[in-house]
């Protein structure tokens, strides 16, 4: 099972020459899904390689410009080169209108469907499901309406002991079954138990993804023991005061939402221009939370 989240851009407020605004790209066994799309998203899909083609879903925070500028020439370019899917935004319903407006300015009109999801403002609800995933938000603490979103695996089959299929002769046919907890009858008509032929998955993956957001403790019952956390430190502890009032946070205050949360790892981003360099920006976070990483653009964390 393959969840991995590929950092795209890890700047706040403007690009710098090193650094892109927000954007993230979780890719779960395949499936890609885009979170935040700052401005030159589409460069950074293509600088790192990602499959841009099979991201269907795209899910905004909220609409400052470095979190969602890049969308419009994402649509734009999926249009050009021609496809025919759907796409599905998730967002506060002011985009809809903003990305209406510049097709109706360019007199274009989508080769391919573009279907859009209001998230409405202070409010935690399930956006997506299916038997593999389950994505939600929950608002954040900022000066514009802004959610975070949590996507959390989906378990419906036990594994298999790989050794037992040849030793017992089971037929792939009733590998399904198996899978869904039955017993095997093998050709002498003797009963194995599901539980001597099978073992228990692996804990359910959850990656939650908070940015922008102040110092909130209100998050932690969406956020708690996910397997990677994202949270925006935008500055160093000596800044807080300036956190407080743009409603950003600290090295320190996401560390300590990471240990409250117990949460497995926690990765920050949404630096300032201010940090060239972020060698102090990590040891900060990790004199509270120790398993805490940078996210830098073009890596890949696994989940
Ligand atoms: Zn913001």
């Amino acid at each position: 099972m393959k969840w991995e989240l590929t950092v795209l851009g890890s700047s706040s407020a403007t690009p710098t020459s090193e650094r892109n605004p927000s954007a993230q790209v979780l890719n779960c066994d395949d499936r890609l899904f885009l979170i935040d799309c700052g401005e030159g998203t589409q460069m950074q899909l293509r600088k790192f390689k990602v499959k841009f083609q099979c991201i269907d879903h795209i899910f905004i925070s909220h609409l400052h410009g470095d979190h969602y500028l890049g969308l419009a020439g994402l649509m734009f370019t999926y249009h050009l080169l021609g496809r025919t899917k759907e796409l599905h935004v998730y967002a506060n319903a002011w985009l809809r209108d903003i990305i209406d407006l510049q097709l109706k300015a360019s007199g274009t009109t989508l080769l391919y469907p573009l279907i859009f999801h209001d998230i409405p403002e202070n409010k935690a609800i399930s956006l997506f499901e299916d038997n593999k995933i389950g994505i939600s938000c929950f608002p954040l603490l900022h000066r514009v309406p802004t959610h975070g979103f949590i996507f959390r695996q989906k378990f419906t089959e036990r594994n298999i002991i790989k050794e037992k299929i040849e030793k017992l002769e089971i037929p792939m046919r009733q590998l399904a079954a198996i899978k869904g907890g039955a017993d095997f009858t093998d050709k002498n008509g003797m009963v194995h138990p599901n539980s001597e032929l099978t073992f228990e998955p692996p804990p359910a993956k959850m990656f939650a993804y908070c940015s922008d957001t102040g110092f909130s403790p209100k998050i932690l019952p969406y956020i708690k023991n996910a397997s990677l956390l994202y949270h925006e430190a935008t500055f160093m502890h000596d800044m807080q005061s300036n956190a407080d009032e743009k409603q950003h946070s600290t090295t320190i205050q996401a560390a300590t939402i990471a240990k409250k949360a117990q949460v497995n790892k926690l990765l920050i981003g949404h630096f300032s221009a201010r940090y060239d360099e972020l060698t102090e920006v990590i040891e900060e976070t990790r004199s509270v939370f120790p398993e805490a990483e940078l996210a830098i653009e073009g890596s890949t964390y696994k989940i």
